[in-house]
Protein backbone atom coordinates (compact mmCIF):
# COMPACT_ATOMS: atom_id res chain seq x y z
CA UNK A 1 0.00 0.00 0.00
CA UNK A 2 2.89 2.62 1.16
CA UNK A 3 4.86 1.75 -1.71
CA UNK A 4 1.93 2.38 -4.23
CA UNK A 5 1.54 5.39 -2.76
CA UNK A 6 4.86 6.29 -2.87
CA UNK A 7 5.26 5.38 -6.83
CA UNK A 8 1.51 7.24 -7.30
CA UNK A 9 3.74 10.03 -5.92
CA UNK A 10 6.89 9.79 -7.84
CA UNK A 11 4.98 9.48 -11.05
CA UNK A 12 2.53 12.76 -10.30
CA UNK A 13 5.89 14.84 -9.78
CA UNK A 14 7.56 13.28 -13.28
CA UNK A 15 4.37 13.46 -14.93
CA UNK A 16 4.13 17.48 -13.52
CA UNK A 17 7.55 17.90 -14.45
CA UNK A 18 7.58 16.64 -17.81
CA UNK A 19 4.06 17.80 -19.52
CA UNK A 20 4.51 21.60 -21.14
CA UNK A 21 0.79 22.04 -20.57
CA UNK A 22 0.61 21.51 -16.94
CA UNK A 23 3.74 23.31 -16.30
CA UNK A 24 2.29 26.83 -17.47
CA UNK A 25 -0.26 26.62 -15.08
CA UNK A 26 2.48 26.17 -12.06
CA UNK A 27 3.13 29.79 -9.80
CA UNK A 28 5.87 31.47 -11.07
CA UNK A 29 8.41 31.42 -8.28
CA UNK A 30 11.50 33.91 -8.80
CA UNK A 31 14.23 33.35 -6.99
CA UNK A 32 16.84 36.19 -6.00
CA UNK A 33 19.97 35.13 -5.11
CA UNK A 34 23.02 36.41 -2.36
CA UNK A 35 25.54 33.77 -1.96
CA UNK A 36 25.91 31.81 1.64
CA UNK A 37 27.37 28.31 2.24
CA UNK A 38 24.12 27.18 0.13
CA UNK A 39 25.84 28.11 -3.23
CA UNK A 40 29.45 27.15 -1.25
CA UNK A 41 31.88 25.30 -2.94
CA UNK A 42 34.57 23.13 -1.09
CA UNK A 43 38.05 24.94 -1.28
CA UNK A 44 40.39 22.94 -3.48
CA UNK A 45 43.25 24.01 -1.30
CA UNK A 46 41.96 23.21 1.78
CA UNK A 47 39.87 20.51 1.40
CA UNK A 48 37.91 21.11 4.96
CA UNK A 49 37.15 24.85 3.91
CA UNK A 50 34.40 26.28 0.96
CA UNK A 51 33.99 29.44 -0.46
CA UNK A 52 30.70 30.71 0.03
CA UNK A 53 28.23 31.98 -2.99
CA UNK A 54 30.63 30.67 -5.52
CA UNK A 55 27.93 28.18 -6.91
CA UNK A 56 25.36 30.46 -9.23
CA UNK A 57 21.56 30.63 -8.39
CA UNK A 58 21.01 28.67 -12.17
CA UNK A 59 23.00 25.88 -10.83
CA UNK A 60 21.48 25.62 -7.71
CA UNK A 61 18.16 25.21 -9.39
CA UNK A 62 19.61 22.49 -11.22
CA UNK A 63 21.02 20.40 -8.49
CA UNK A 64 16.98 20.04 -7.18
CA UNK A 65 15.42 16.86 -8.75
CA UNK A 66 12.05 17.18 -8.59
CA UNK A 67 12.04 21.07 -8.00
CA UNK A 68 10.13 21.99 -11.29
CA UNK A 69 7.15 20.06 -10.27
CA UNK A 70 6.29 22.75 -7.95
CA UNK A 71 6.66 25.90 -9.66
CA UNK A 72 7.80 27.99 -12.67
CA UNK A 73 11.07 29.22 -11.47
CA UNK A 74 13.42 31.81 -12.69
CA UNK A 75 16.65 33.07 -11.24
CA UNK A 76 18.50 36.50 -10.56
CA UNK A 77 21.91 36.81 -9.10
CA UNK A 78 21.54 39.88 -6.19
CA UNK A 79 25.08 38.96 -5.03
CA UNK A 80 27.35 36.59 -4.22
CA UNK A 81 28.41 37.05 -0.48
CA UNK A 82 29.34 35.17 2.66
CA UNK A 83 26.56 36.60 4.74
CA UNK A 84 28.91 37.86 7.50
CA UNK A 85 29.33 40.66 4.62
CA UNK A 86 25.94 41.07 4.21
CA UNK A 87 25.32 45.03 3.71
CA UNK A 88 23.18 47.47 3.70
CA UNK A 89 23.20 48.09 -0.06
CA UNK A 90 22.38 44.17 -0.68
CA UNK A 91 19.72 44.70 1.77
CA UNK A 92 18.07 48.00 -0.01
CA UNK A 93 18.36 46.16 -3.44
CA UNK A 94 16.28 42.95 -2.47
CA UNK A 95 13.70 45.18 -0.48
CA UNK A 96 13.47 47.41 -4.28
CA UNK A 97 13.07 43.74 -6.50
CA UNK A 98 10.60 42.44 -4.14
CA UNK A 99 8.50 45.84 -4.18
CA UNK A 100 8.61 45.68 -7.92
CA UNK A 101 7.79 41.61 -8.05
CA UNK A 102 4.93 42.77 -5.65
CA UNK A 103 3.56 44.34 -8.86
CA UNK A 104 4.60 42.02 -11.32
CA UNK A 105 0.90 40.01 -11.85
CA UNK A 106 2.57 36.81 -13.03
CA UNK A 107 4.91 36.28 -10.10
CA UNK A 108 3.35 34.15 -6.88
CA UNK A 109 6.14 34.10 -4.94
CA UNK A 110 9.80 34.95 -3.75
CA UNK A 111 13.15 32.70 -2.42
CA UNK A 112 16.12 34.87 -1.34
CA UNK A 113 18.95 32.09 -1.15
CA UNK A 114 21.26 33.23 1.75
CA UNK A 115 23.90 33.11 4.39
CA UNK A 116 22.55 31.67 7.66
CA UNK A 117 24.91 33.70 9.61
CA UNK A 118 22.73 36.80 9.32
CA UNK A 119 19.53 35.48 7.49
CA UNK A 120 17.44 36.04 10.68
CA UNK A 121 18.39 39.88 10.00
CA UNK A 122 17.80 40.09 6.20
CA UNK A 123 14.16 38.22 6.99
CA UNK A 124 13.61 41.16 9.54
CA UNK A 125 14.73 43.61 7.16
CA UNK A 126 12.41 42.50 4.35
CA UNK A 127 9.76 41.54 6.74
CA UNK A 128 9.71 45.27 8.00
CA UNK A 129 10.27 47.55 5.26
CA UNK A 130 8.34 45.63 1.97
CA UNK A 131 4.70 45.06 2.10
CA UNK A 132 3.80 42.37 -0.27
CA UNK A 133 1.20 39.91 0.39
CA UNK A 134 3.38 37.51 -1.77
CA UNK A 135 5.28 34.82 0.42
CA UNK A 136 8.52 35.86 0.43
CA UNK A 137 11.08 32.97 1.74
CA UNK A 138 14.61 32.98 3.03
CA UNK A 139 17.04 29.85 2.85
CA UNK A 140 20.42 28.59 3.21
CA UNK A 141 22.20 25.70 4.06
CA UNK A 142 24.98 24.37 6.43
CA UNK A 143 26.70 22.21 4.35
CA UNK A 144 28.19 23.41 0.56
CA UNK A 145 26.70 22.33 -2.11
CA UNK A 146 29.55 19.94 -3.21
CA UNK A 147 29.66 18.39 1.10
CA UNK A 148 28.05 14.85 0.68
CA UNK A 149 24.76 14.88 2.16
CA UNK A 150 24.34 18.47 1.84
CA UNK A 151 21.27 20.01 2.62
CA UNK A 152 20.75 23.12 0.13
CA UNK A 153 19.08 20.90 -2.56
CA UNK A 154 16.13 19.71 0.09
CA UNK A 155 16.04 23.28 1.75
CA UNK A 156 15.57 24.73 -1.75
CA UNK A 157 13.15 22.20 -2.83
CA UNK A 158 10.87 23.22 0.33
CA UNK A 159 11.61 27.07 0.38
CA UNK A 160 10.26 26.75 -3.42
CA UNK A 161 7.23 24.34 -2.24
CA UNK A 162 6.35 27.35 0.73
CA UNK A 163 6.71 29.91 -1.81
CA UNK A 164 4.41 28.23 -4.22
CA UNK A 165 1.96 27.68 -1.34
CA UNK A 166 -0.99 30.26 -1.68
CA UNK A 167 -1.18 29.46 2.65
CA UNK A 168 2.32 31.74 2.73
CA UNK A 169 0.41 34.81 1.21
CA UNK A 170 0.29 37.48 3.90
CA UNK A 171 2.82 36.11 6.40
CA UNK A 172 5.70 38.25 5.72
CA UNK A 173 9.07 37.46 5.41
CA UNK A 174 9.77 33.75 6.22
CA UNK A 175 12.78 31.49 6.63
CA UNK A 176 12.68 27.42 5.76
CA UNK A 177 15.23 24.95 6.63
CA UNK A 178 15.53 21.67 7.53
CA UNK A 179 11.29 20.74 7.10
CA UNK A 180 10.75 23.85 9.02
CA UNK A 181 9.36 27.49 8.65
CA UNK A 182 10.15 29.93 10.88
CA UNK A 183 8.40 33.66 11.20
CA UNK A 184 11.19 36.72 10.65
CA UNK A 185 10.45 38.01 13.87
CA UNK A 186 11.05 35.14 16.26
CA UNK A 187 13.77 32.76 13.93
CA UNK A 188 17.31 32.90 15.06
CA UNK A 189 20.34 30.81 14.60
CA UNK A 190 21.13 28.73 17.39
CA UNK A 191 23.77 26.82 16.39
CA UNK A 192 27.17 27.02 14.59
CA UNK A 193 27.42 23.45 12.80
CA UNK A 194 23.69 21.58 13.04
CA UNK A 195 21.64 21.62 10.05
CA UNK A 196 18.75 22.29 12.61
CA UNK A 197 20.29 25.56 13.79
CA UNK A 198 17.07 27.47 13.17
CA UNK A 199 15.06 27.61 16.18
CA UNK A 200 12.14 30.17 16.90
CA UNK A 201 12.99 30.45 21.00
CA UNK A 202 9.86 32.53 22.00
CA UNK A 203 7.19 31.31 19.53
CA UNK A 204 8.19 28.19 17.96
CA UNK A 205 8.13 27.33 14.22
CA UNK A 206 5.46 28.63 12.09
CA UNK A 207 5.03 25.68 10.21
CA UNK A 208 6.39 22.47 8.82
CA UNK A 209 7.27 20.88 5.03
CA UNK A 210 7.04 17.70 4.34
CA UNK A 211 7.44 15.68 0.85
CA UNK A 212 4.01 16.23 -0.39
CA UNK A 213 2.72 19.34 1.29
CA UNK A 214 2.95 22.48 3.41
CA UNK A 215 1.28 22.99 6.86
CA UNK A 216 0.90 26.14 8.89
CA UNK A 217 0.34 25.43 12.39
CA UNK A 218 0.36 29.11 13.33
CA UNK A 219 -2.27 31.82 12.70
CA UNK A 220 -0.68 35.03 10.11
CA UNK A 221 0.90 37.30 12.47
CA UNK A 222 0.20 41.13 12.90
CA UNK A 223 2.88 42.96 10.96
CA UNK A 224 4.46 46.26 11.15
CA UNK A 225 5.90 48.57 8.46
CA UNK A 226 8.68 50.96 7.98
CA UNK A 227 9.94 51.54 4.48
CA UNK A 228 13.78 52.35 4.34
CA UNK A 229 13.12 55.68 2.39
CA UNK A 230 15.92 54.06 0.10
CA UNK A 231 18.57 54.09 3.04
CA UNK A 232 21.12 54.83 3.90
CA UNK A 233 19.93 53.29 7.35
CA UNK A 234 20.71 55.86 10.36
CA UNK A 235 23.44 54.02 12.34
CA UNK A 236 22.84 51.71 15.56
CA UNK A 237 25.53 50.27 17.21
CA UNK A 238 24.95 47.10 19.69
CA UNK A 239 27.13 47.01 22.86
CA UNK A 240 27.74 44.08 24.20
CA UNK A 241 27.66 43.36 28.12
CA UNK A 242 29.57 41.23 30.23
CA UNK A 243 31.44 41.12 33.60
CA UNK A 244 33.84 43.55 34.77
CA UNK A 245 32.56 45.99 31.33
CA UNK A 246 33.15 49.55 32.27
CA UNK A 247 31.77 52.56 30.04
CA UNK A 248 34.33 52.33 27.36
CA UNK A 249 32.20 50.53 24.79
CA UNK A 250 28.83 53.11 25.17
CA UNK A 251 31.58 56.02 24.91
CA UNK A 252 32.78 54.60 21.29
CA UNK A 253 29.35 54.12 19.88
CA UNK A 254 28.32 57.73 20.77
CA UNK A 255 31.83 58.86 19.79
CA UNK A 256 31.19 56.97 16.18
CA UNK A 257 28.18 58.99 15.73
CA UNK A 258 25.34 56.61 16.66
CA UNK A 259 22.05 57.42 17.15
CA UNK A 260 20.82 54.52 18.66
CA UNK A 261 22.71 52.06 21.06
CA UNK A 262 21.19 48.89 21.54
CA UNK A 263 22.26 47.00 24.73
CA UNK A 264 22.77 42.96 24.32
CA UNK A 265 22.36 42.96 28.33
CA UNK A 266 23.34 40.13 30.48
CA UNK A 267 20.34 38.15 31.88
CA UNK A 268 16.84 41.15 31.73
CA UNK A 269 18.85 43.00 29.70
CA UNK A 270 21.33 44.11 32.28
CA UNK A 271 24.67 45.89 32.69
CA UNK A 272 27.06 47.14 34.96
CA UNK A 273 26.59 50.51 36.81
CA UNK A 274 28.73 52.05 35.24
CA UNK A 275 26.97 51.02 31.44
CA UNK A 276 24.14 52.02 32.70
CA UNK A 277 25.31 55.92 33.66
CA UNK A 278 26.96 55.95 30.09
CA UNK A 279 23.30 55.02 28.37
CA UNK A 280 21.32 57.46 30.74
CA UNK A 281 23.97 60.18 29.64
CA UNK A 282 23.54 58.88 25.98
CA UNK A 283 19.91 58.64 26.00
CA UNK A 284 19.18 62.22 27.48
CA UNK A 285 21.57 63.38 24.84
CA UNK A 286 19.02 61.72 22.03
CA UNK A 287 20.55 59.20 21.55
CA UNK A 288 17.85 56.17 21.42
CA UNK A 289 18.90 53.22 23.76
CA UNK A 290 17.14 50.18 22.94
CA UNK A 291 17.70 47.46 26.17
CA UNK A 292 18.14 43.76 24.48
CA UNK A 293 19.11 40.54 25.86
CA UNK A 294 22.65 38.32 25.02
CA UNK A 295 20.40 35.50 26.76
CA UNK A 296 18.89 34.31 23.72
CA UNK A 297 15.40 33.85 24.81
CA UNK A 298 12.58 35.21 26.75
CA UNK A 299 11.60 38.89 26.83
CA UNK A 300 13.07 42.19 28.29
CA UNK A 301 10.39 44.19 29.74
CA UNK A 302 10.03 47.97 31.12
CA UNK A 303 10.58 48.85 34.70
CA UNK A 304 11.87 45.53 36.08
CA UNK A 305 15.23 45.39 36.76
CA UNK A 306 15.61 48.74 35.65
CA UNK A 307 13.86 51.43 35.90
CA UNK A 308 13.14 52.49 32.23
CA UNK A 309 10.82 55.38 33.12
CA UNK A 310 13.41 56.99 34.86
CA UNK A 311 16.72 56.20 32.33
CA UNK A 312 14.62 57.03 29.03
CA UNK A 313 15.35 53.73 27.78
CA UNK A 314 13.43 51.23 25.83
CA UNK A 315 12.32 47.55 26.20
CA UNK A 316 13.36 45.02 23.33
CA UNK A 317 10.78 42.79 24.39
CA UNK A 318 11.48 39.14 21.91
CA UNK A 319 13.94 40.95 19.24
CA UNK A 320 17.32 39.91 19.97
CA UNK A 321 20.06 42.16 20.05
CA UNK A 322 20.50 42.37 16.13
CA UNK A 323 17.11 42.25 15.13
CA UNK A 324 16.45 45.21 17.72
CA UNK A 325 19.23 46.99 15.70
CA UNK A 326 17.18 46.16 12.55
CA UNK A 327 13.89 47.53 14.03
CA UNK A 328 15.43 50.48 15.58
CA UNK A 329 17.02 51.47 12.56
CA UNK A 330 14.23 51.53 10.69
CA UNK A 331 11.89 53.41 13.23
CA UNK A 332 14.82 56.21 13.36
CA UNK A 333 14.70 56.13 9.32
CA UNK A 334 11.30 56.86 9.09
CA UNK A 335 11.34 59.82 12.03
CA UNK A 336 10.19 57.25 15.37
CA UNK A 337 12.37 58.71 18.11
CA UNK A 338 10.71 59.21 20.96
CA UNK A 339 11.17 56.39 23.61
CA UNK A 340 7.41 55.90 24.31
CA UNK A 341 7.07 55.52 20.06
CA UNK A 342 9.75 53.38 19.49
CA UNK A 343 8.64 51.40 22.36
CA UNK A 344 5.19 50.74 20.93
CA UNK A 345 6.93 49.42 18.11
CA UNK A 346 8.82 47.23 19.81
CA UNK A 347 5.94 45.91 22.25
CA UNK A 348 2.57 46.74 20.05
CA UNK A 349 -0.70 46.75 22.47
CA UNK A 350 -3.06 43.91 20.77
N1 LIG B 1 29.33 32.14 6.64
C1 LIG B 1 28.24 31.57 5.86
C2 LIG B 1 27.27 32.67 5.50
O1 LIG B 1 26.53 33.12 6.33
C3 LIG B 1 27.59 30.49 6.63
C4 LIG B 1 26.36 29.89 5.99
O2 LIG B 1 25.87 30.28 4.98
O3 LIG B 1 25.84 28.94 6.60
O4 LIG B 1 27.24 33.08 4.38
Amino acid sequence: MLRTLVCAMAMTVASLAGDPARAADLPHIVILATGGTIAGAADPRSGLGYNAGAISADALIASVPGISAHARLSAEQISAIGSQDMSEEVWLKLAARIDALDKTADVAGIVITHGTDTLEETALFLDLATRTDKPVVLVGAMRPATAVSADGPRNLLEAVMVAASPQARGRGALVVLNDTIHGARDVTKTDTVSVQTFRSPNFGPVGGVSPDRVVFYAAPASRQSFPSKGGPLPQVEIVYAYAGVDARPVEAARAAGARGIVLAGVGDGNASKATIAALQAAAKAGVVVVRSSRTGAGPVLRNIELNDDELGFVAAAFYNPAKARVLLQLLLANGVTAPDKVQAAFLPTP
